[in-house]
């Protein structure tokens, strides 16, 4: 049997409403081939979130159920929730030579970089710190107690953006989108 070429793994970061969001959006509606990793998170879902579609949303109970089995690839606490990436879906997507994306905040991503060091690490970065503030309270879902944590946050995950492969600059949603179209096309070789 020939050899099935394993995938390739992509980690996408960057801090809380830089926009990641809307631009993953369009990337996967023009590209079919690539799989997108839904997460599990004890966070309620906003307005416009679907079960399966954006995050698998659990208990705290569940969630640490899941490390306990140990079904995550990684996990954290961001924000005063826990986030974690399916062990399974990512490793059995990559043996059938499937790409995977996963979006995840920059110590989930260290651990994958551990785990993976053959992956494709991005980082969307804002304009700048307080144009991301201004895009975060904006967006008025989370209170200002929430706020001030992920403003926090920020400022830890923007220290360490040299880290990742790729820089890309979120100044306007179609040309980060055209940019991170490109690094697909270079890294996937076009397929
Ligand atoms: P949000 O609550 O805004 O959806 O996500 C908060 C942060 O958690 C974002 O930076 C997002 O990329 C990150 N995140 C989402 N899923 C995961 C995950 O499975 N693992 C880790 N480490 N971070 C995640």
């Amino acid at each position: 049997m020939a050899d099935l070429k394993r995938g390739k793994l992509y980690v996408v970061t960057g801090p809380s409403g830089v926009g990641k969001g809307t631009i993953l959006e369009k990337f996967f509606n023009n590209n079919k081939n690539i799989y997108f990793s839904v997460s599990m998170t004890t966070r309620c879902p906003r307005p416009n979130e679907k079960e399966g579609v954006n995050y698998f949303f659990v208990s705290n109970e569940e969630f640490d159920r899941a490390v306990k089995n140990d079904e995550l690839l990684e996990w954290t606490e961001y924000s005063g929730n826990f986030y974690g990436t399916s062990k399974k879906f990512v490793e059995n997507a990559l043996l059938k030579g499937v790409d995977v994306l996963l979006e995840i905040e920059t110590q989930g991503a260290k651990k994958v970089m551990e785990k993976f060091p053959d992956c494709i690490t991005i980082f969307f970065a804002p304009p700048s710190f307080e144009e991301l503030e201004s895009r975060l309270r904006g967006r008025h879902t989370e209170d200002e107690n929430a706020i001030q944590k992920r403003l926090s946050a920020v400022r830890d995950e923007l220290s360490m953006a040299e880290k990742f492969k790729y820089n890309i600059v979120n100044d306007e949603v179609e040309s980060a989108y055209t940019k991170l179209q490109a690094v697909y096309d270079f890294e996937s070789g076009g397929k």
